[in-house]
């Protein structure tokens, strides 16, 4: 197969699965999805492709992972939703290995150029702690005060990007991605993040009979949340671009929890009683993305509705609860 060769790591997950896929669609070359986990954990897994199962904590792991690459998409990450990242700081901070190892694989191996998912969670918490909030500008994160442990990695990391950039002229493209949701990624067992945890409890009140449904905190903090289509798509024009500094890839519309589990409902044709959780993991209070450098440099931001992309990924859910879907495409 002609053109280049495209690493993706973490492509068993769920954003590293549509990456591929996207990749694909567009017959762009050869491509080496990598992941730690079993083949058959993956969310999707392509046969034209070089599927390789490597731990990319490990330093031979990824120089055999880089070897004869163009591009590498880093997107491995040891990861969760606050209710994972929040329990488990060490383990977010180990992934800073990935990234390194990674990094010095791609420098040796003369890769062209080197994506870097990094978050809105490296924001200073003190910029997110009113629901109104403006959004977050790219200089917010700065003086720093990030989300403990996850957070801290991703700038750490982001800021090893920029040093290999400016050392050893290694062409680092890093996106600060916000809240992506979209099927065939993880909505139970812990690492599940707020759209998809929804969908789920909401399709398991219907199921059960029993209409009500916790939720995580007073329901009146806010967010954004970006379809993955977007999040590829911007991905893939972050990698082409020649953005140097880190850039925010999220959507712009803003909603409480509560508004998310009011379209969640709305798509169920349920209505549940609301039970809220004032102890469990919430976050900072608010949290938007500002896309006025993403639509400077790209003439583009993400713009799929919440209401349609929310109902993708919940009949999907769906499909999966009731047995009808596999999770490999
Ligand atoms: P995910 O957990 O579904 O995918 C990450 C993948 O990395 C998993 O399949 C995991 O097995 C793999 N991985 C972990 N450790 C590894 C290792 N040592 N070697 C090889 N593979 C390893 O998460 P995702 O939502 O697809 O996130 C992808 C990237 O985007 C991550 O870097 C994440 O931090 C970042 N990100 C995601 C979001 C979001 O809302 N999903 C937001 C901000 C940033």
């Amino acid at each position: 197969m002609s053109g280049p060769t495209a690493l993706v790591t973490g492509a068993g997950g769920f954003i590293g699965g549509h990456l591929v896929a996207e990749l694909r669609r567009g017959g762009a070359g050869h491509i080496r999805a990598v992941d730690i986990k079993p083949f058959g954990a993956w969310y999707q897994r392509f046969d034209d492709v070089d599927n390789v199962r490597l731990d990319l904590n490990d330093h031979d792991a990824c120089y055999r992972a880089a070897r004869g690459a163009d591009l590498i998409y880093n997107l491995a990450a040891n990861m969760g939703g606050m209710g994972f990242i929040e329990h488990n700081r060490a383990l977010c901070m180990l992934s800073v290995l990935i990234n390194t190892n990674l990094l010095r694989a791609a420098r040796d191996a003369g890769v062209e150029r080197y994506f870097f998912a990094s978050s809105a969670c490296v924001y200073a918490a003190d910029k997110q702690t009113n629901p109104g909030v403006t959004a977050l500008r790219e200089e917010d994160a700065y003086p720093a005060l990030a989300e403990d442990g996850y957070g801290w990695e991703k700038l750490f990391s982001e800021r090893m990007c920029r040093h290999f950039r400016e050392d050893f002229g290694l062409m680092t493209r890093v996106a600060r991605y916000h809240n992506v949701y979209g099927p065939f990624g993880t909505y139970a067992g812990g690492r599940e993040k707020a759209p998809a945890a929804i969908c789920r409890k909401v399709i398991e009140a219907k199921m059960s009979g029993r209409h009500e449904i916790e939720i995580w905190g007073d329901g009146q903090q806010t967010r954004s949340f970006m379809y993955v289509a977007d999040c590829v798509t911007g991905t893939r024009a972050i990698m082409h671009s020649d953005v140097i500094d880190p850039i925010n890839l999220g959507s712009s519309e803003l909603v409480t929890i509560n508004q998310l589990v009011d379209i969640v409902e709305d798509l169920a044709g349920v209505s549940l009683e609301r039970r809220y959780n004032l102890s469990a993991p919430q976050g900072v209070r608010g949290r938007n993305s500002d896309n006025t450098r993403l639509k400077m440099a790209l003439g583009w931001e993400p713009s799929t509705r919440l209401r349609d992309g929310i109902e993708q990924t919940y009949d999907w859910i769906e499909r999966r609860m009731l047995g009808q879907e596999e999770a490999v495409a």
